[in-house]
């Protein structure tokens, strides 16, 4: 199928490995033009080059970069240019016990997870709007849909994004832009492999029977790949997905046990 989205540009936050990576991987398949962002510049600049020679023809801009801060954004923003496609993502907050984390824990969670991503929307849905095309992703978390206690600072902030989405997108749906929530569930990127070595204690053949233990429990009876959660959200970018705004849409092999 073509998504109809060739010679757009994007820009894909937190975008040197894992969903952001597979987001940027895809889109550029589709001939989309990406602007990947990354704090470490090395592997920021071989996930470019993978991207550059998965899709040739497309242009692939790098910018290295916190996109938690004011300067990070002020950077992705001015190297993307006119933006038609925005994927916002950031690292994830850590996992804890709530009457651990003070003031400041909460804020960081807030500014990467919810405060970020809505002055990136803020930053492009105006000009979006002029030119009556936009597509906006938030990568956000399963969390959201069924919390999971030790990530509360996720659930928390991650929830807080999701409210004042459902608010905007309806009014901006008029205009040609839509926005949406893509909750991943569990897909084995290095975050996933990191949070499963037990704090660094599993290694090598011991760390790879732990992840195909935790796989099972997963109705497909695997971990996500972030390839496949890419391609999802390039159709999300889709003239296909048009009518499709204000959705938080789960991905996660079937393990949100619920009906709706
Ligand atoms: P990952 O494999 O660790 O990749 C994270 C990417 O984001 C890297 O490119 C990293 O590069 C970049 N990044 C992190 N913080 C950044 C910042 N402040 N500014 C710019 N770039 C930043 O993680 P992932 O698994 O793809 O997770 C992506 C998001 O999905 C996270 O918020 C995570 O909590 C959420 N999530 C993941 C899963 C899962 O199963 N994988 C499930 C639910 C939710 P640098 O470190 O060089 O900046």
């Amino acid at each position: 199928m073509d998504f109809g989205i060739k010679g757009r540009n994007a820009l894909v936050c937190a975008a040197s490995k894992g969903l952001g990576y597979g987001s940027a991987l895809a889109l550029a398949k589709e001939g989309v033009h990406v602007t990947i962002t990354a704090r470490g510049a090395e592997t920021l600049e071989a996930a470019a080059k993978k991207i550059r020679e998965a899709a040739p023809g497309v242009n692939v801009k790098t910018v290295a970069g916190d996109i938690t801060t004011a300067e990070g954004r002020e950077q992705a923003l001015a190297a993307a240019g006119e933006i038609d496609i925005l994927v916002n993502n950031a690292g994830g907050p850590p996992p804890g016990d709530f009457r651990d984390w003070d003031r400041e824990h909460w804020i960081k969670a807030l500014d990467a997870n919810m405060i970020t991503p809505i002055l990136l929307v803020k930053a492009v849905v105006d000009k979006m709007a002029a030119r009556k095309f936009g597509r906006i992703v938030n990568i956000t978390s399963s969390s959201v849909k069924a919390p999971i206690p030790v990530l509360g600072l996720s659930n928390g902030a991650r929830s807080g994004l999701h409210g004042f989405i459902a608010g905007l997108s309806r009014q901006v749906a008029k205009d040609g832009i839509t926005i949406n929530n893509l909750l991943p569930g569990r897909f084995l990127t290095d975050r996933l492999r990191t949070t499963m070595n037990k704090g660094g204690t599993l290694q090598g053949e011991a760390l790879e029977a732990e992840i195909a233990k935790q796989a099972t429990t997963v109705p497909a009876g695997r971990f996500g790949t972030a390839e496949e959660f890419g391609q999802v959200c390039a159709f999300l970018c889709s003239v296909q997905a048009a009518y499709m705004t204000g959705q938080n849409v789960l991905l996660d092999g079937g393990n949100y046990p619920g009906s709706f």
